[in-house]
């Protein structure tokens, strides 16, 4: 695998591009372009770097390449419908392609979510199923129930919706302005006192759930639309969910006719050993929200599964020919993309990789091989489940999240990439992970926290 890029015919240094036009994304623009980290080519578990370096991806891109980079089936089916047809409007048309991904997403849905909508990213799947959590009720005759319920240390994206139900402090102060009226927030379900170091899901925490009873009095049901949850909290430091947490959160949403909705943006596609967290957790959401894995991250594309009953009242309760659901995107199902999807979910289905973490007991080797670190410099915390772990770091005193980036600094040059959130350090590497390179990985860690401060 050391030589898995040179065997594609990628490698050597490439010269950096003028640096100035461009305004990156949730990056510290300047100190990136004084000393910048280019990733130039990629090919199953492995980035080429600008300087031309092997490094180990420890996070499948952005929690999303499960499959590993650069599967041929994927270009292949990129380029085949690049060549047929490259765009066509979603709305009020259709194309082919479109219908059979999502017949195989609603094969592999849980329960009956088997409607999908198709969206672009993460963000505009959390837009849209708050919009159709508004309609399913309007459509109902409830067209009180305005209110979302999100959570403390959520993260749902950055789309006016998605900050307003999510719970990330910096992503909100900001923009409080443009942000939606009639949320409340439920309280995160992280405590150092009491799951520090737990393996999988923490033992402590499932009364935590019970403050939606509380909100619902306060608010009354009858002006609630949804709660949004991540089943796993993946961006704000891996929070694992309390055993038996999300069944009391279903629980108190069916007995007041408030719709559950999960975020699996992350969670979703094999991360934790099934299809979806639905799945792994035994708890069944009316709506949920994902995206990066569905097509291996190759072209932008997200995917909303809704359950029939929802998809039921808002359909059917429109009159005859009118547009049921006045909402869409103009890349909407668009062809590359689910081109992308469908050959992405045909290695899914072939290769088992939805369900490869739990079957190979990769997991059980991931929690051995990460809390090996427990006893590694500054670590304060170690979480983990299915191919996921969060590594938190001891912060130093006046400078919140910068041993975690000097540790990520570490990682890089050290050929390993990861990612870090605050002061933990977050692994989800891809689900064809070898366990040598799960060594590699916690090894890497291990190298990195012994060199700094
Ligand atoms: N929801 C969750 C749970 C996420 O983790 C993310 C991104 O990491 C998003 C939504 C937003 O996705 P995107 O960046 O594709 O808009």
């Amino acid at each position: 695998d050391q030589t898995e890029l040179t065997r594609a015919g990628r490698h050597g240094a490439v010269d950096l591009p003028n640096l100035d036009a461009l305004w990156m994304p949730f990056t510290a623009n300047r100190d990136f372009k004084a000393a910048p980290r280019m990733l130039v080519s990629a090919q199953g578990m492995h980035y080429r770097s600008h300087d031309g370096r092997e490094i180990l991806d420890g996070v499948a891109g952005l929690w999303c390449v499960n499959a590993g980079h650069g599967r041929e089936e994927i270009v292949e089916a990129i380029a085949r419908q690049a060549r047929e047809m490259d765009y066509a409007p979603p709305f009020q048309m259709g194309h082919p392609v479109q219908f059979e991904a999502a017949d195989l997403l609603a094969k592999i849905a849980p329960g009956d979510l088997t409607k999908i909508f198709f969206t672009n990213s993460g963000s505009e799947s959390v837009d849209t199923a708050l919009k159709i959590a508004l309609a399913y009720h309007r459509a109902r005759g409830e067209g009180t129930r305005t209110m979302f319920i999100g959570r403390e240390r959520g993260y749902h994206g950055v789309g006016f919706g998605g900050i307003s139900v999510g719970g990330m402090v910096a992503n909100r102060k900001v923009f409080r302005g443009g942000m939606l009226p009639n949320v409340d927030h439920l309280p995160h379900t992280y405590s150092a006192e009491h799951q520090a170091f737990s393996r999988g899901q923490p033992e402590w925490g499932a009364h935590l759930a019970d403050d939606l009873e509380r909100l619902v009095q306060l608010h009354d049901a009858s002006n609630i639309a949804a709660v949004i949850v991540e089943p796993m909290a993946g961006s704000t430091g891996v929070l694992v969910p309390p055993k038996g947490y999300l069944d009391k959160l279903r629980a108190i949403c069916s007995k007041y006719g408030i719709l559950l909705i999960f975020d699996e943006v992350i969670s979703g596609y094999g991360r934790l050993g099934t299809p979806f967290a639905a799945q792994r957790f035994k708890v069944t959401p009316d709506i949920m929200t994902t995206a990066k894995a569905v097509n291996n991250a190759a072209v932008p594309l997200g995917a909303v599964f809704v359950r029939e009953g929802i998809y039921d009242a808002v359909v059917n309760g429109a009159p005859s020919g009118a547009v049921e659901f006045f909402h869409g995107y103009t890349y909407s199902g668009h062809p590359l993309a689910m081109a992308a999807a469908v050959a992405a979910q045909n290695i899914y289905a072939r290769d088992g990789l939805l369900t490869r973490v739990a079957r190979e007991g990769l997991d059980a080797y991931w929690e051995e091989a990460m809390h090996g670190l427990r006893d590694a410099p500054h670590v304060k915390d170690i979480r983990n489940l299915g191919l996921v772990a969060g590594i938190e770091l001891h912060s130093r005193p006046e400078a919140a999240g910068k041993r975690a980036f000097e540790t990520f600094l570490k990682c890089y040059e050290l050929g390993v990439l990861v990612r870090y959130t605050g002061d933990t350090i977050a692994l989800s590497p891809p689900l064809i992970i070898k366990r040598g390179q799960i060594d590699q990985i916690a090894d890497t860690l291990r190298r990195a926290l012994s060199s700094v401060q």
